[in-house]
């Protein structure tokens, strides 16, 4: 069995003053596989591999694709850095893995604006650009897995306010489940319960929303919170005296 390594790079809420948003690299032998891309990608990679104390820092050149939840800002923002730096000084495209619903506004309603004119020749017009351009993208499927590389990457649909896929990545004999943004759910919990290690998002706002309050997740059974971490919290959230552990930035582990 091969390591299964999670890096944790960004652990904040959309509102964080503190954190880097979303952001998770998983890692098998020299396979990357980055979970979510908030901006400025590729500074959240190397100041939390350099903490984790990676030999060499992670960067885009060493991530193979981009599995990522939903169109929403603290997840999706560094798009257009993984785009572009993918074009202009890797010379590829940035593959890109989401379920339709997630990216059938992918172009049009984020990444069109700034991304669709090129004038790499000053003395020419600008050239249009289309989304296959600068990236390949591969369409999560609800009723399959589907496999890049060594991972292989079930999604569950989310309670939350954009079309939002829970993750179950198959990678090394080890399984990582990632809750994305949603509300509380226990179907989604029990989907994610096969798990060896389960990401969940969480919040302590008293408007909870479209997230899922602290309470409900300490309340569930020992055997499931022992193999939880949390994500995706607020900056006066209290990680110290979580019954769950809350993952750190900057920190590697063993899924
Ligand atoms: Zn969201």
């Amino acid at each position: 069995m091969n390591s299964v390594r999670l890096l944790s790079a960004g652990v904040g809420d959309a509102f964080t003053a503190r954190h880097y948003t979303s952001c998770l690299a998983l890692g098998v032998d020299r396979d990357w596989l980055l979970i979510d891309c908030p901006h400025p990608v590729r500074k959240v990679l190397r100041e939390a591999s350099a903490r984790a104390g990676l030999t060499r820092p992670l960067d885009l050149d060493q991530i193979g694709a981009a599995a990522v939840t939903h169109l929403h800002a603290d997840h999706a923002c560094g798009l257009e850095d993984f785009g572009y730096y993918s074009f202009f000084a890797l010379g590829r495209r940035a593959t890109l893995l989401l379920h339709p619903d997630a990216s059938a506004r992918l172009w049009n309603g984020l990444l069109a604006a700034g991304m669709e004119f090129d004038q790499s020749n000053t003395a020419a017009p600008p050239v249009q650009k289309q989304l296959g351009d600068y990236f390949d993208l591969i369409d999560l499927d609800l009723s399959r897995p589907v496999s890049f590389g060594p991972f292989s990457i079930e999604c569950r649909r989310t309670i939350h306010a954009v079309p939002t896929f829970a993750f179950r990545i198959t990678a090394g004999g080890r399984i990582l489940g990632f809750s994305a943004d949603t509300a509380y759910d226990p179907g989604l919990i029990d989907w994610l319960s096969s798990a060896d290690l389960i990401v969940h998002e969480v919040t302590n706002l008293v408007h909870t929303g479209v997230h899922t309050p602290y309470e409900k997740l300490a309340a569930l059974p020992e055997s499931l919170r022992s193999r939880m971490r949390l994500t995706h919290y607020p900056d006066d959230f209290d990680v110290e005296s979580s019954v769950i552990e809350p993952l750190r930035e900057g920190r590697l582990y063993e899924v």
